[in-house]
């Protein structure tokens, strides 16, 4: 009788306590998130009324069981909202949300608890606290106070309504922008037109205009501006059409523009930093991170905004000599990518469509990605399809020690649908934990074109990396040696979180891992010396352009941020939006017009519908340590099990368990230079 049950609230029967995934109806999300807060709400009154007083076993002890169990229901559900989503789950999660937002913000400003927490911070020196236990403590306090719970009552009341319709604000702006992005895919039934897409591609475009039930070819929409099929459509005017639909996603008018919706996120954020007394969103957000502060940020973005575009004028001046060779027309936006893959390519006689060739998915997989975890940490890896996923292409692996200890599972779900949101992500639905137990599950999701049944799936370049991207954050969570879940794994600040996957993009290139994937996928041979050295080579000659793009993302991210309260536009006036984007990217020397940023305001999912706001720095913030860090392992040898070692001891194990800044120290043995970041994105 499995209808009496709910299998998000039964301990599963399953390894590793995997989600029953196959038993879940839709119905039991709402019982199970119902259950579950209000199962949190009591743990927290009983912590919150304990006539004693307070100490860590009686108050971060329990509350940090308190919310496993919504946590654990959370994870699914979000895994089903952003993976595999429909109008049901969407109606769940538009309900929820601000639900959930009134959930935390009570227990986050409940006075009790604020004085409980309040009275371990003050007394941190006598309580003789492990560091881990200190760190809790300083944690939860200072989120305590960024959440308001120090303010006065009526403050406080306002902070929970601006929180709850902002929940409700970043659940339409993802719910528009999937729409417009599903609406605007290129369709194309003129052969010409797509002149030039790999077979690969052409076979994926076809398998999704028969999917819509359309004739032809669609090109489906990536969430960055930049869309890969820039790189090889011969047709200007192709190009031209579908970068065009990629830059006007939220901001052509109708049900699905987001413009309204993220000026008054804007300005909900701003008020609610003015009631914490604090001078912005961005300052309340990095006050809480390794930056600090919005002027840091703004430093670092400052120094790299020159030597970038310097590197994007030189890039220009390649581009514009081959359009000319080419007697093309004058260089466009949309022919940069395009340009760029002929430059690169000729200086051999391989089209940059023949390295897919030696990118099968499975091998980059298995002989690549896992191969390093082997190289690195003695992982191993096993199959195991008798463990169902949410979705029939998800696949399940089993991770275990070299010595066959168990590490946890790893799903992979690599395949774009129009039921999955844009990007690469990696997500966690089991932490680690001493305290409870419990080994990790984590899940990675990709937006890899599906190939026609019976094709291989042939990565390009750029999604490869993207794998040993997401896998760099899949390995924080499953070699997580942590006791409280809350400090496990990618549990950490934002802009440290990066660093652990750009790290582990190091081994795409490195010759002890590349040697062993890079194979072609019907002959078996090995990708040719000079294909190897070329890519080694070429992995740069973006750089300008894609420093710059990323750059004029994070600058926008900031300057919606940095606005004071009452400073931000008028909600109604649509057109703000275009023109804060030009002034904002003016201010930094970023405006190039054939640079757009990688996300345009109005389609910049990270920041108003997925936690990154004023954090979209982040990125190049972690590497500098990043860049530092490879050099590190560059230098002593590459991929190494003792190199390996000593990164899993002092970066993914203690995970948020201490400042990162400690572990950084304590891995490096010094203080982080920029110069690695410098020379690796070759700003001179
Ligand atoms: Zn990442």
């Amino acid at each position: 009788m499995d209808d009496v049950t709910n299998p998000l609230l039964d301990p599963s029967p399953l390894p590793y306590d995997l989600p029953l995934f196959a038993l879940i109806r839709h119905d039991h999300y709402a019982e199970a998130l119902e259950v579950t807060m209000a199962a949190q709400r009591a743990a927290v009154e009983a912590i919150a009324s304990d006539p004693d007083d307070p100490t860590f076993a009686n108050t971060m002890l329990p509350l940090e069981r308190s919310g496993l169990a919504l946590d654990g229901v959370l994870a699914v559900f979000e895994n089903a909202s952003s993976a595999d989503t429909d109008v049901e789950i969407e109606a769940i999660d538009a309900r929820f949300a601000p639900q959930l937002a009134a959930h935390r913000d009570a227990i986050r400003l409940d006075q009790r608890l604020f004085a409980r927490v309040q009275s371990l911070f003050e007394r941190l020196d006598e309580l003789g606290l492990a560091p881990d236990e200190r760190y809790l403590v300083e944690r939860a306090h200072h989120d305590a106070v960024l959440a308001g719970a120090a303010l006065d009552e009526g403050s406080r009341a306002r902070l929970g309504e601006l929180n709850q319709r902002l929940s409700v604000l970043t659940t339409a702006f993802q719910q528009h922008l999937l729409a417009d992005t599903n609406d605007l895919a290129l369709h194309l039934t003129d052969a010409e037109s797509i002149a030039g897409l790999d077979e690969g591609s052409a076979s994926a475009a076809r398998e999704a205009a028969s999917s819509r039930g359309l004739d032809g070819w669609l090109l489906t929409l990536v969430l960055p501006t930049g869309q890969p099929a820039l790189a090889t459509l011969a047709e200007p005017a192709t190009r031209d059409a579908l970068l065009a639909a990629s830059r006007a996603r939220g901001r052509r008018g109708g049900e699905h523009d987001t413009r309204s919706t993220l000026l008054e996120i804007v300005a909900l954020r701003a008020e609610r930093a003015a009631l914490l007394g604090v001078e912005s969103h961005a300052a309340a957000v990095t006050a809480g991170q390794t930056a600090g502060s919005p002027e840091a940020v703004a430093a670092l973005l400052g120094e790299l905004s020159g030597p970038a575009m310097r590197n994007v004028e030189r890039e220009r001046e390649q581009l514009t000599a081959r359009a000319a060779s080419l007697g093309a027309r004058e260089v466009a936006a949309s022919d940069w990518a395009f340009l760029a893959g002929r430059v690169a390519a000729e200086h051999d006689a391989l089209a940059l469509a023949e390295v897919r060739q030696y990118l099968e998915f499975d091998r980059v997989l298995v002989d690549g990605v896992f191969h390093a975890a082997n190289l690195l940490y003695g992982l191993g890896f096993e199959a195991r399809p008798d463990l169902i996923g949410y979705h029939p292409d998800t696949l399940v692996y089993e991770v275990f020690e070299h010595d066959g200890a168990p590490v946890g599972l790893y799903l992979l779900d690599a395949y774009t649908r129009d039921s999955k949101r844009g990007g690469a992500w990696m997500s966690s639905l089991v932490e680690q934990s001493d305290l409870t137990g419990r080994l990790p599950v984590v899940v990675n999701n990709l937006n890899i074109p599906k190939p026609a049944p019976g094709e291989p799936t042939l990565l390009t370049f750029d999604e490869a990396g993207t794998l040993f991207h997401e896998f760099g954050h899949a390995l924080h969570g499953l070699l997580a040696r942590v006791r409280f879940p809350s400090q496990a794994g990618t549990r950490v600040f934002r802009d440290f979180v990066e660093l652990p996957s750009q790290v582990n993009e190091l081994w795409l290139l490195r010759p002890e891992v590349m040697a062993s994937f890079a194979v072609h996928h019907e002959t078996g041979e090995r990708m040719p010396q000079h294909l190897q050295d070329r890519l080694r080579a070429t992995a740069g000659i973006e750089s300008g352009f894609s420093t710059a793009e990323y750059l004029a993302a994070a600058a926008l991210d900031q300057a919606w941020h940095r606005m004071p309260a009452g400073a931000t536009p008028d909600l109604s006036d649509l057109d703000a939006v275009d023109a804060f984007e030009r002034t904002a990217l003016t201010a930094i020397g970023l405006a190039h017009p054939l640079v757009p940023p990688r996300y345009g305001s109005t389609y910049f999912a990270h920041v108003f519908a997925g936690g990154y706001d004023a954090g979209y720095y982040s990125y190049i913030w972690s590497e500098v340590p990043g860049a530092d860090i490879m050099a590190w392992f560059e230098a002593n040898g590459g991929a190494t099990r003792a190199n390996g070692d000593r990164f899993r001891q002092e970066i993914l194990g203690p995970g948020g368990s201490r400042d990162p800044r400690e572990s950084i120290r304590a891995l490096l043995g010094r203080e982080v230079s920029i110069e690695p970041l410098l020379a690796r994105r070759g700003l001179g």
